[in-house]
């Protein structure tokens, strides 16, 4: 759990691949802006020419490195942030949070994995992800999908988890 937290400090929006200005020719951009687009398949980039200063904007498929899941027992499965999605609308049942904010996570959660990932990231980390981002934005909606989470997690890695803990402390 500690790894996990600590790998959340978040890196600098990152410049993908060197893009050629398209006004004057120029061999390279600065990123403005880096942001997954809605469906969270591209990321769309708002650049601007160190030369002539003109500004445009480039969509990166995020499928050109494709993303694994790593379930608990080992099977790999291809990420998908619709899943994530559908996780969040059913622990935010009726609750006060606007899709909007779900949205949000589910990109931030997606662009995560692909910047802190070799191509793999484990289904545990997206849950404690969505799990952190869940606490602070509604305690109801957190604990149904903590339980959820909780109830499909390995046993063996539960207990696992609960020894560690209990060394922590003694
Ligand atoms: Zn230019």
């Amino acid at each position: 759990m500690v790894a996990d937290l600590a790998r959340r400090s978040r890196k600098p929006a990152d410049g993908g691949e060197r893009m050629r200005c398209p006004s004057c020719g120029y061999g390279d951009s600065r990123v403005l802006d880096s942001r997954p687009t809605q469906d969270g398949a591209a990321i769309r980039r708002r650049r601007e020419c160190p030369r002539c200063q003109r500004r445009f904007t480039t969509y990166e498929r995020i499928e050109e490195m494709p993303l694994l899941v790593v379930k608990q027992d080992g099977r790999r499965e291809e990420f998908d942030r619709q899943k994530i999605l559908g996780g969040l609308m059913t622990a935010c049942h009726k609750r006060p949070v606007a899709m909007a904010e779900l949205q949000r996570i589910a990109d931030d959660v997606a662009r995560r994995a692909h910047d802190e990932s070799d191509g793999e990231v484990a289904s545990r980390w997206i849950g404690e992800q969505v799990m952190e981002e869940l606490r602070s934005l509604d305690e109801v909606a957190y604990v149904r999908f903590a339980s959820v989470y909780r109830a499909f997690a390995d046993a063996e890695r539960f207990r696992e988890e609960v020894e560690r803990l209990g060394r922590k402390r003694s």
